[in-house]
């Protein structure tokens, strides 16, 4: 991977960065406690606290998801970056952008080939 290549992954990595964070305050506001003097209905107050968990995985997904993003940050410009840890073949970037973690190719992954 040379420099250009780093530098459109690490631009790609934190524009996702950015996009994860806005989820996440998103869903932060969506999964607040649904107040018990809502003025709703039986019926529409079960809705949203079924809407409340579907929320809150997607959230705790999204923060999941950010963490990845940030490790993947910090690891650009490390010499292994992008290179499988088994085979030591280049990883596709289209892999990196989907699994910025992803310490392995798609072949040895679904192999799951280990070290
Ligand atoms: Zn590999």
């Amino acid at each position: 991977m040379d420099d250009a290549e780093r530098e459109e992954l690490k631009a790609r990595i934190l524009d996702e960065i950015a996009d994860t964070e806005e989820r996440i305050m998103g869903l932060e506001k969506a999964t607040e406690a649904v107040a018990p003097d809502k003025a709703l209905g039986r019926l529409s107050r079960l809705e949203a606290m079924s809407d409340k968990s579907v929320n809150d995985a997607a959230l705790s997904d999204a923060r999941e998801r950010l963490g990845q993003l940030e490790v993947a940050l910090t690891k650009v410009y490390q010499a292994g970056f992008g290179i499988c840890v088994t085979c030591e073949e280049a990883i596709a970037h289209e892999r990196i952008m989907a699994l910025p973690h992803a310490s392995q190719c798609v072949a040895c992954a679904s192999k799951g080939r280990v070290r």
